[in-house]
């Protein structure tokens, strides 16, 4: 994500050899433009993120989610792991199959709503800025979220 507000802060760091006569000057555009970065990408995110609705069938005891594949795309994650984030969470079995995911046993949209919902608080959406542009990185034994908007690095609490 590259917007005017990201340029005008690169632009202020390049700035600041050439301004070190007037330090204060210097630090209060670099926080105003720090302030309206962050405000910028809460904004774009808030828009960015719309997720469609999970389109669940039934068919005997299993649930097909059909558009399953559209989220781990939208988010940014590998399908694999969104998957076992869920079936471990629905207590259930779960595999992929083309577009779609397969669960065991019959489970509403609502619970797939929920859950994805809770996958993003805990390992999409960057606590600082609210930008869901992160990547999952592992670092010992932990996973971090880290902010491609901000460069924050947040533990995740997500597999
Ligand atoms: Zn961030």
């Amino acid at each position: 994500m590259l917007n005017l507000w990201q340029i005008l802060f690169e632009e202020l760091k390049y700035l600041k050899r050439f301004m070190i006569n007037m330090p204060e000057k210097y630090q209060d555009l670099l926080s105003r433009a720090r302030a309206g970065l962050e405000k910028e990408a809460k904004k774009s995110s808030a828009m960015r993120l719309e997720l469609p609705e999970p389109e669940v069938i039934w068919v005997g005891n299993k649930t097909i989610f059909r558009n399953y594949a559209e989220f781990p795309k939208l988010l940014r994650r590998d399908a694999n792991r969104l998957l076992m984030y869920m079936a471990k969470e629905l207590a259930t079995a779960a595999s992929i199959d083309g577009e779609r995911a397969i669960f065991i046993g019959r489970k509403d949209r609502e619970s797939f709503s929920q859950l994805i919902q809770r996958y993003m608080k805990d390992g999409v959406i960057c606590p600082v800025c609210g930008s869901p542009d992160t990547h999952l990185e592992r670092s010992n034994r932990l996973q971090f979220m880290v902010c491609e908007a901000c460069g924050a690095r947040s533990i995740a609490k997500v597999v």
